[in-house]
């Protein structure tokens, strides 16, 4: 049976969509008249403009007529509300102009038309008349769920990227993660915050339940699960090439002590919430569309996938994909379970693996929606919603655990760590992932549930917690949901003050099993209730305490939760972390910016001593190189303009205004805003991939998996990209490609970072 599910992401992952908004790319038969952007914000007694052409050369002369068709009568076409259109002139774009009253608020859908084509509808929202940034929210909101631009898969789920050849979490870039959906859930909070319009944040919830958390019929065997035994062990190991890990019952596993009072609080054995991964168009061809298991190359729907799984040096470039349900149909003779697991003999099963950070995410959108549409006098309008993100926080808890509920602290040696006995199981840190799976059989009558030992700094998110904690309508139903995560949002305020740096810069993390495998760690390891610095858990192919954004992402929720509340403790931590944070940044004459990108680091903590913090005057951090890194810079612009609107720290907000100035002005691109990177790494597209000498199988679109693959040769159809032949040269010796990259989580952030400023400091 067993029990494993190695989750690791490598530099960042992304995402936004839903329902209501938008719906692949709009393929139309016949001649359309072309608007764009389809969302425009104007100012109070402001005017702004949107564009139209025509989709097909016409026979003569069309006149394209606009005009606001419903909604707020403060806007009005008061330029190119009748424009012609030329046999020559067709695909020129011509302006109009939409006005604001001098006040009011509200959207309006204009209409602009022509003989013998299909309209398009424009959505222009009148805003304050100070709010201009909440105008460049609503333009780049525009850009992203403009359905021409390539954002969203046909059902209206956010791409990891518009870009197909991207490898970094994920290996492609119409893969998307539960990190998109989180991404998409905040992006359209937001936009009901400055629009009142909140169907598309209950759509894109409605989007993420049918599409990212498992279906019952994709987790068919969960009342078979026995919570006092929920895992058999099996050691991580440090390379690929040592995979298989062998199952070993002789190992003690903890009870889980919330699986009964989750069954009681929701009348159900299935987990409520997100997997991680899923290959959109079903690119490798297993068909994991939800309720279905290995449909094939044939099937349409997005496709449940896994990659990660074998230890802290298998980067991605060494993943083997694999379905989640496996029946054996791909891979080698029992599918590709026997890759990862070794055991006497395999049953066809079923798996998945929850990225905690992403799940906070969806809980922390559903805070904001919660509060701002009450803000509105709206707050019916989510109240759903906000419950099922209250469920997802109550399973989300299965990431505090221990991998196998054994005793957090000291715990050293599979045989000799005791099992945990309830919560001594816990160590109320958001850990890595949480993973379930069982039997495809629905007669087998088994299924398994773990935790994970490693808890990453990047990963945490008190504001999450505190309002899993402290807001009535995110409260968990069940008996201890909310003591739990207030005990967790103490204990991650105290993980972000051990592992800050003598400089500032927040640390990797702690673990609870050295090595993933409960070894002896070195001597004088430092620790946290017991658990032992891990500089860099998880991964180290890269290294996962590297990238700065996990310092942004991270720290920013520490922002909001101060923010929000005041608290002390967050705020010590801000304080020191902005300091060291803008005194690595430079702002440059002509408004482009330079932020820290690599962070490398020496020493390690002081042991936790809660009643007296140590200094960590021997944890150290330097800025290996910088980045003008768009997504990262929105990210680290929200951290600044949170505690700036708290603390009234002056620089803090001059810095975030000086960021999300500096893209707006010098990076903006017909999809977004987006900045080249150069890809060195892509020259693993050749990597060796480690297979067991003698395992031979079949990718679904017929690639071989045998000793001799490699990334590029388990992914043929890489081959057929529009930008392979990029990888093509630079393997045979040239230079290092450089890519545009245009990541749902970025612009999302940027968005979020624009309507984050025109709330709070403009
Ligand atoms: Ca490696």
């Amino acid at each position: 049976m067993g029990s494993h599910s190695l989750v690791a992401k490598a530099y960042d992952s992304l995402g936004a969509s839903a329902n209501s908004t938008p719906v692949g790319i709009t393929v139309s038969s016949g001649p359309t008249v072309v608007a764009s952007p389809l969302q425009l914000g104007v100012q109070s007694g402001k005017s702004g403009t949107y564009e139209v052409k025509l989709s097909k050369q016409p026979a003569s002369n069309v006149t394209v007529t606009s005009a606001r068709a419903s909604g707020n009568s403060g806007l009005s076409v008061t330029g190119g509300a009748s424009l012609t259109f030329t046999p020559q002139n067709w695909n020129t774009a011509q302006k109009v102009t939409v006005t604001a009253a001098a006040s009011g608020t509200g959207s309006a859908v204009f209409e602009s038309t022509a003989p013998g084509h299909a309209k398009s509808s424009v959505t222009v929202t009148q805003l304050a008349a100070t709010k201009a940034y909440d105008a460049r929210f609503l333009e780049l909101y525009g850009k992203i769920t403009n359905p021409a631009n390539g954002y969203f898969s046909p059902e209206g789920i956010p791409y990891h990227s518009v870009e197909t050849l991207i490898v970094e979490a994920p290996d492609h870039g119409h893969e998307t993660t539960s990190e998109a959906y989180s991404y998409l859930l905040w992006l359209q909070a937001m936009y009901g915050k400055v629009t009142g319009d909140w169907a598309k944040f209950n759509g894109a919830w409605e989007l993420m339940e049918k599409y990212m958390i498992p279906t019952h019929a994709d987790q068919p065997t969960n009342s078979f699960y026995n919570a006092s035994k929920p895992a058999t062990y099996a050691p991580e190991l440090d390379t690929p090439g040592e995979y298989p890990a062998k199952l070993d019952t002789g190992v003690s596993v903890g009870p889980d002590p919330i699986a009964a009072e989750l069954k009681s609080a929701y009348g159900t054995d299935d987990v409520y919430g997100m997997h991680w991964l899923q290959d959109v168009d079903n690119v490798y061809g297993y068909g994991n569309s939800p309720g279905k298991c290995e449909a094939g190359p044939s099937d349409t729907g997005p496709s449940y996938i896994n990659t990660f799984q074998r230890g802290a040096q298998e980067s991605v470039w060494e993943t083997v994909p694999q379905p989640t349900c496996d029946a054996f149909k791909y891979g080698g003779k029992n599918g590709y379970l026997d890759l990862f697991t070794g055991d006497a003999s395999y049953a066809k099963q079923w798996k998945f693996t929850n990225a905690p950070d992403a799940d906070a995410r969806a809980v922390q959108a559903a805070y904001w929606a919660d509060i701002w549409a009450k803000e509105q006098g709206k707050g019916s309008a989510v109240s759903a919603t906000v419950g099922k993100a209250a469920k997802m926080g109550d399973y989300l808890r299965y990431s505090m655990f221990d991998k196998y509920f054994k005793k957090i602290g000291n715990c050293v040696g599979p045989s000799t760590c005791p099992a945990g006995t309830g919560k001594d199981a816990s160590m109320y840190l958001m850990s890595w992932y949480y993973a379930w799976g069982g039997a495809t059989d629905t007669s087998a009558g088994w299924s398994w549930r773990i935790g994970s030992s490693h808890a990453h700094g990047g990963y945490q998110n008190p504001l999450a917690a505190y309002a899993l904690s402290n807001y009535a309508p995110l409260k968990p139903k069940s008996a201890t949901g909310a003591a739990d995560w207030a005990k967790s949002l103490d204990r991650q305020l105290e993980f972000y003050r051990w592992l800050q740096s003598d400089e500032g810069a927040i640390a990797g993390g702690a673990t609870n099993s050295w090595a993933g495998r409960y070894a002896t760690p070195p001597a004088g390891k430092s620790t946290f209730y017991g658990m032992y610095y891990d500089e860099k858990p998880v991964y180290h192919d890269p290294p996962s305490n590297q990238w700065f954004g996990f310092q942004a992402w991270s720290v920013e929720r520490v922002a909001e939760l101060y923010q929000q509340t005041g608290n002390a403790k967050a705020k010590a931590v801000l304080d020191k972390w902005v300091d060291w944070a803008l005194s690595k940044t430079t702002f440059n004459p002509d408004g482009t910016y330079r932020i820290p990108s690599t962070l490398q680091w020496s020493g390690q903590p002081d042991t936790w001593n809660a009643s007296s913090p140590g200094a960590n005057s021997g944890l150290h951090v330097t800025v290996a190189d910088y980045t003008n890194d768009v997504g990262v810079a929105a990210s680290f612009a929200k951290t600044l303009t949170y505690y700036a609107d708290r603390s009234g720290d002056t620089e803090a907000a001059a810095a975030a205004k000086k960021l999300l100035d500096g893209m707006w002005a010098n990076h903006q691109d017909d999809l977004g805003i987006a900045v080249p990177e150069n890809r060195a790494d892509y020259n693993r597209f050749d990597d060796p991939v480690s297979i067991p000498s003698g395992w031979t199988g079949t990718m679904p679109n017929g690639d071989a998996i045998n000793s001799s693959s490699t990334f590029d040769s388990i992914r043929s159809f890489y081959e057929d990209d529009p930008a392979w032949s990029k990888i093509e040269s630079y393997l045979a010796g040239g230079a290092v490609p450089s890519f545009t990259y245009h990541r749902f989580w970025a612009q999302a952030d940027i968005a979020l970072a624009m309507g984050s400023y025109a709330e709070l400091l403009e």
